[in-house]
């Protein structure tokens, strides 16, 4: 009786989870079906001038519909990671520009990178995309404005560390953590933020598989990611990435592929 309870209060979360992604793409399908009726009317009506706004809008709402496919396949196949010789401190810096203009005028952003970084073993490309999505979540909680801090370290972790957070190994690690002044997370909060499709977002505007998906990522890649956060204060996430082991041929710039049986 107890499995069968289990089964069927199982059975119900799927629902409400497949019932509130539909309802997302739904309301974006609506946007496009919406924009694209408002386009005909008004080229019918001999309005041009208004046609350019309504194309512009059934295009933003097919893009999210499209981003929101695209998470949910990739959260549904397991990736695999193309683990290589990674210069955090390159991808942060290449990155400024991206993340200036996704933070707007409200945010200011502030990076603070080790001088004598050591290299990760990471995959580069679901790094930029890990860092990406965390700068939006901070933006999303400093709706008024605020600091975002990105920051760099080297960090040796010790059996001592390992002890108090199990699931991070003793070892060297590249820290990446990305810092904010914004609402911060209640207890209650953090502790669900790793469930996918875990959101506190209105409705088309999360998904909830942002923070699931770096979980994912940095256990894959052999490290961890932890979460500080105070409700009102702000929040820091660190990225623990393992460093690389092996010798950096510094004339291929800036990633390397590990050699296999390496990493
Ligand atoms: P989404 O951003 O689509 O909601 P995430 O998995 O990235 O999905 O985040 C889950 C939830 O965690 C958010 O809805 C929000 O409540 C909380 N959260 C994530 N990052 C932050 C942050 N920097 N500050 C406050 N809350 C956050």
């Amino acid at each position: 009786a107890q499995e069968a309870l289990r089964q069927s209060q199982k059975m119900e979360a799927v629902g409400q989870l497949t019932g509130g992604i539909a309802h997302d793409f739904n309301n974006m399908l609506t946007g496009v079906i919406g924009g694209l009726d408002l386009i005909q009317r008004n080229i019918a009506a001999g309005r041009m001038d208004r046609v350019q706004k309504y194309i512009d809008a059934a295009s933003t709402s097919a893009q999210r519909a499209a981003g929101l496919t695209s998470r949910l396949l990739a959260f549904g196949r397991r990736q695999s990671l193309d683990l290589k010789v990674t210069d955090v401190n390159a991808l942060v810096t290449s990155m400024e520009d991206l993340l200036h203009r996704t933070l707007g005028e409200q945010i200011a952003l502030e990076s603070h990178l080790a001088d004598d970084l050591w290299a990760a073993s990471t995959d580069a490309n679901q790094l930029e995309s890990a860092l990406l999505n965390l700068c939006i979540n901070a933006r999303d909680a400093m709706p008024n404005g605020g600091k975002l801090t990105v920051e760099t370290d080297n960090a040796e972790l010790d059996d001592s560390y390992a002890r108090d957070y199990p699931e991070l190994q003793a070892g060297q690690y590249v820290i990446l953590s990305v810092t904010d002044t914004g609402s911060g997370m209640s207890t209650s909060t953090i502790e669900k933020v790793f469930e996918p499709f875990f959101t506190t977002k209105p409705v088309g505007q999360g998904t909830g598989l942002g923070l699931s998906m770096i979980y994912g990522f940095a256990r894959q890649s052999g490290g961890h990611i932890r979460i500080y956060s105070e409700l009102g204060q702000g929040t820091t996430v660190k990225l623990f990435l393992p460093r690389f082991e092996g010798e950096i041929q510094t004339d291929v710039a800036p990633a390397i592929a590990i050699p296999r049986g390496a990493g």
